[in-house]
């Protein structure tokens, strides 16, 4: 499935597995155990030319669409989860902007992105809708050229670390329908003293999700995308394909790392009374088997969809909502089997599967979640409205 992708994509996913081999495993252990964002790791990316993968070519970019996210972050995620995620929602974030980009937001934004001097996050969860990130409750209101945005989001990847977030908002006018949102480019100056506690999760520990209190924030009416009220192209055009393609790619490389712990432990773990190594018992090379089919097949699936949904064919829907879920699926099996067959070296405090382990749970969790993935395809299918 890797091995037919385009020439340019095949060139840019070996540099992210160089630099991800070189600078970002290295220090993923670090970065698990302390809860720091990766910086060195986005530095190393953006020195490589890796930011402006998703940015239009006309603003310096790669312009290379879901398979490219997909190749490259699953490389990243097979290293770090955490900078994966973290590059990942950078690259949705550019998408976000590069869908309806004024020349301003083009010299502002995608630019600078692209040029790998800029990170960009988005800013869409809040406590209240939960999982429903497509329904948000940060108010916008119109003040002359200003907008006042008001509100608190959750769980903002890169929070505090990034240089400017995408942030759903609804009109402040009783009018506006539930779910009828705006985007608008945040820039951090705006955020310094707005961001809540730290991070610190159970797993995705160097993502930085924190959460951010907007208080009469005052953005320029140029940094508003597209146009108000623009909720469902940019949801179900841009923001959840491109999303479900960044996190897929992060469990997949999630998963495959874990493949890799298990057939080298299996390998090297001799037993001294028999001198046999683990790789000599039968049930466990059908174990191994099991886990590498699961790996192998949910890839087949998520690269055939994003393929699809680049060449913009009209059944594609349905196969973009199942990548995260059945990903999902796939992580959690996969690093949970793992945990077995590594035994009691791999259930210690801080062991790297450990990490793996952790990491892989955020997969059903973030939306849109596992449940409304399923959902959302079986409607499709149906050819019933989604929401
Ligand atoms: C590591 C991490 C990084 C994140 N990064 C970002 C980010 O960068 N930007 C951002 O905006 N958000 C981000 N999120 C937020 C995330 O996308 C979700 O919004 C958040 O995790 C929802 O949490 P909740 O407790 O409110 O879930 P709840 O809404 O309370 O849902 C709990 C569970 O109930 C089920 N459920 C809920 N609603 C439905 C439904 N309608 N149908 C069926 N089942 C349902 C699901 O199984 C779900 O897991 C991140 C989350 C995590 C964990």
């Amino acid at each position: 499935m890797d091995h037919d992708l385009p020439d340019r994509l095949r060139d840019l996913r070996d540099t992210a597995e160089r630099v991800a081999s070189e600078t970002i495993g290295p220090k993923a252990d670090e970065i698990d155990r302390s809860a720091a964002w990766p910086a060195h790791a986005m530095r190393a990316l953006a020195g490589a030319g890796l930011m402006g993968l998703v940015a239009p070519r006309t603003a310096g970019g790669e312009e290379q669409g879901m398979l490219g996210l997909l190749a490259v972050t699953e490389a990243i995620g097979r290293s770090c989860a955490s900078t994966a995620m973290c590059y990942g929602m950078h690259c949705v974030g550019t998408a976000v902007i590069a869908a309806k980009a004024t020349p301003y937001q083009r010299r502002h934004y995608l630019e600078p992105i692209a040029a790998g001097r800029h990170v960009t996050s988005l800013a869409l969860s809040e406590s209240g809708p939960g999982s429903n990130f497509y329904v948000t409750e940060t108010s916008l209101r119109r003040e002359g050229d200003i907008y006042v945005v008001d509100g608190t989001k959750q769980f903002v990847t890169s929070g505090g670390r990034a240089d400017s977030y995408v942030v759903s908002t609804i009109a402040s006018d009783p009018d506006a329908r539930a779910g009828e949102f705006s985007c608008l480019i945040v820039d951090a100056e705006q955020l310094a003293d707005a961001w809540l506690e730290p991070w610190d999760g159970f797993g995705m520990r160097g993502n930085s999700s924190r959460g951010v209190r907007l208080e009469r924030v005052r953005v320029a009416r140029q940094n508003l995308l597209g146009e108000e009220g623009d909720q469902d192209w940019y949801v179900f055009e841009i923001v959840t394909p491109y999303f479900l393609a960044a996190m897929s790619a992060t469990y997949l490389g999630i998963a495959r790392a874990a493949l890799d712990l298990t057939t080298e432990h299996l390998r090297t773990r001799h037993f001294s009374h028999s001198g046999e190594t683990l790789a000599a018992l039968p049930v466990l090379q059908q174990e191994l088997a099991d886990m590498w089919a699961a790996v192998q097949t949910s890839r087949g699936f998520v690269y055939d969809a994003a393929r699809r949904a680049d060449a913009g064919q009209a059944d594609a829907l349905p196969w973009i909502f199942m990548t995260k879920a059945l990903a999902a699926e796939t992580v959690v099996s996969v690093t949970n089997r793992a945990m077995t067959l590594c035994g009691g070296s791999a259930y210690r405090q801080n062991s790297r599967l450990a990490r793996l382990l952790r990491d892989a749970r955020a997969s059903h969790v973030m939306a849109p979640t596992s449940h409304i993935l399923r959902q959302w395809t079986g409607r499709a299918l149906l050819g019933m409205p989604l929401l």
